[in-house]
C-alpha cells in the first residue's frame, strides 16, 4: 500500500485531527446549527451520516443525496478550510459524494467487512484524489481491515486512513463495541505512515466515556478522533446515547493531554 502521511492531506494542521458532527444529517437546520457551532469551537472537519447503515430495518436510514445539498449550503457560511466528511457504502454513494465535492469519504464497519462492497467502492474511486478513511470491520480481523484498505489503495488512492471503532461482541461490557488497542497498534507498526483515527463514540455507545477513550487514543499516539456531536443529543434520530453537544466536544478536546514526541 502506498500511503501519504497526514501532513500532505490538506485536511488537518493540528494533532489530533478532530472530525466531528452528527451521526446522521436529519434536517438542514439540525446539520447547519451543529456544524456552525463546531466550526465556532475550532473544528475543521465536519462529519455527517447521509446514508445510514442501520442494524435493523424500520429505523431512520438517512436523508440521502439531499443532505449533500445541505452540506454545500453550509460551505457558504464557513471558512474555506472547513472540510466535510460523509460515509459511503456503495459505488453510487461514492459517485454522488464526489459530484457534491465532499472532501473526505469514510467507509463504515458494515462495509469494510465485505470484500465485494470494498471492491465496488474502490472501483468507483479509480482516478480520483480524495482522502478515504476505512473503519475496522465489525469483527477483529486485522487481515480483513488491511484488505479493505488495500482495495482502496489498488484504485490509486494514496490518502488512506484507518479508523478504530471497536468490535462487535455478544458479551456485555461497558463498551458498545470492544476496542482492541493492540490490534490497532499492530496496524500502526506494520504501516507507520497510515493515519490512525479513533472513533470513541462507536466504541463507547455512551457519551460519558468519550473523554476517557479519547485520552487513551492520544496516549497511544493516534493521529485523530472522530466524535459524534449533535445540537440536541437526547433527541437524535440515531445513536442518541453516544453523541455530545458541540460545547462538550470542545471541552473534551481542550481537556486532552497530547503527548509530545519526546515525552
Ligand atoms: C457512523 O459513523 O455513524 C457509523 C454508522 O459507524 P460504524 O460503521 O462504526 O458503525
Ligand atoms: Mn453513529
Amino acid at each position: 500500500m502506498q500511503i501519504e502521511p497526514l501532513k500532505n492531506w490538506g485536511v488537518a494542521e493540528d494533532k489530533p485531527w478532530v472530525i466531528s458532527g452528527p451521526c446522521s444529517a436529519e434536517t438542514e437546520e439540525q446539520l447547519t446549527e451543529t456544524a456552525l457551532a463546531l466550526v465556532e469551537k475550532g473544528v475543521k472537519t465536519i462529519r455527517a451520516g447521509v446514508w445510514k447503515p442501520r442494524t435493523r430495518p424500520g429505523t431512520f436510514e438517512g436523508i440521502g443525496k439531499d443532505a449533500l445539498g445541505w452540506i454545500n449550503n453550509i460551505r457558504t457560511q464557513v471558512p474555506e478550510d472547513v472540510k466535510f466528511a460523509v460515509e459511503v457504502a456503495t459505488a453510487q454513494h461514492v459517485e454522488q459524494a464526489l459530484e457534491a465535492k465532499i472532501d473526505v469519504l469514510w467507509v463504515g464497519a458494515r462495509s469494510s467487512v465485505n470484500p465485494f462492497t470494498m471492491q465496488d467502492i474502490a472501483d468507483a474511486l479509480r482516478g480520483v484524489d480524495v482522502p478515504v478513511l476505512v473503519k475496522n470491520p465489525i469483527n477483529p480481523d486485522l487481515a480483513l481491515w488491511i484488505g479493505a484498505m488495500e482495495r482502496i489503495a489498488g484504485a490509486g488512492i494514496t490518502k488512506i486512513g484507518a479508523i478504530h471503532r471497536g468490535f462487535s461482541s455478544h458479551k456485555k461490557t461497558r463498551f458498545r463495541n470492544i476496542p482492541s488497542w493492540h490490534l490497532a497498534l499492530e496496524l500502526k507498526r506494520e504501516y507507520p505512515e497510515l493515519p490512525m483515527i479513533c472513533d470513541p463514540s462507536h466504541i463507547a455507545g455512551d457519551s460519558a466515556l468519550i473523554a476517557e477513550l479519547s485520552q487513551k487514543a492520544m496516549d497511544l499516539d493516534f493521529d485523530g478522533l472522530m466524535i459524534e456531536s449533535h445540537r440536541d443529543p437526547a433527541n437524535a434520530w440515531s445513536d442518541a446515547k453516544q453523541q455530545v453537544t458541540p460545547d462538550v466536544l470542545s471541552e473534551i478536546v481542550e481537556g486532552l493531554s497530547i503527548p509530545t514526541a519526546s515525552s
